[in-house]
């Protein structure tokens, strides 16, 4: 599964795998390359983009 994940420096959006288990605490943006953290939830997942990690779901 695949989330479209907004970068918060650019308004980008990539499109990112979502891990099955864990979850994705950083993502580089493939547009500008800038590191994105997460900072409010517990992954880039959940704070980024239109889905929420696995983690999260259970
Ligand atoms: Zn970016």
């Amino acid at each position: 599964m695949k989330a479209n994940l907004k970068c918060p420096y650019c308004k980008e959006i990539d499109k990112v795998h979502i891990p099955k288990d864990i979850c994705l605490p950083f993502h580089k943006c493939s547009h500008c390359n800038k590191i994105i953290t997460a900072k409010k939830e517990c992954c880039v997942i959940c704070e980024f983009s239109d889905k929420k990690c696995p983690v999260y779901m259970q």
